[in-house]
């Protein structure tokens, strides 16, 4: 899952930013409104966190544009505490949640968790459950039937991905695109690789491979064959 950071609080995007990668997040993070209104076309954004009051152009601006022309990421914007104005202008531009400043980094991490699982049209029960898996996205391990499997830091940011899209082919452009930020180095095959490892932990029928086309979550999962 690929987030967009839009924050010019540096010590608070620093540490919104560790959390979120340390949650498996891939984050993009930039300072102006000018910026964030370009940056959000760049990449294959799920999500972004918009904080209202930044340099170059107001948040409730930025929104407004991302809206206009059609971007459907999911939106959390940060406001001020006692800012009812801006929170209802907010969700009247189209954004999805809010959160007022301060806040807990912990609360942040499940609204956005929250907000990802309503984007995909999955109910956001404590644990994501997919394809006969269930996944801890806080112990980062998965339920293969009565057995439960630890995984690496990128097997569960692949596994989460494909969780959110049981039964739908997604090629591996698009998983690249939603895994990694911008600064990172993409490697040919690491999505293979990846796929590989999660199929010998998982089973082979776990995920399907549809040649030159992507990769799926089979909708039922049969263990014990791998
Ligand atoms: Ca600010």
């Amino acid at each position: 899952m690929r987030l967009l950071l839009v924050e010019d609080n540096v010590a608070l995007a620093d540490e919104l930013a560790a959390r979120l990668r340390a949650e498996g997040y891939a984050v993009d993070w930039v300072v102006d409104g000018r910026d964030a209104t370009v940056r959000a076309h760049d990449g294959d954004y799920d999500l972004a966190i918009l904080d209202l009051g930044l340099p170059g152009r107001s948040g409730m601006d930025v929104l407004g544009d991302w809206r206009r022309t059609g971007l459907p990421l999911a939106v959390l914007i940060l406001t001020a505490r006692d800012s009812f104005a801006d929170r209802i202008a907010g969700l009247r531009a189209g954004a999805d949640d809010y959160l007022p400043k301060p806040f807990h980094p912990d609360e942040l991490l499940l609204r956005v968790r929250a907000l990802l699982r309503h984007r995909h049209g999955t109910v956001n029960t404590p644990r994501l459950s997919a394809g006969g898996l269930t996944l801890d996205e806080e112990r980062k391990c998965v339920d293969v039937g009565p057995e439960t499997v630890e995984l690496s830091a990128a097997e569960f940011r692949l596994l989460r991905l494909l969780m959110l899209n049981p039964g739908r082919l997604l090629s591996r452009a698009a998983i690249e695109e939603h895994l990694y930020d911008g600064e990172t180095e993409r490697d040919s095959n690491v999505v293979e690789v990846l796929v590989n490892r999660l199929r010998r932990k998982l089973g082979r029928a776990a995920i399907e491979t549809r040649r030159g086309l992507g990769y799926r979550l089979r909708d039922s999962t049969h263990t014990g064959d791998g």
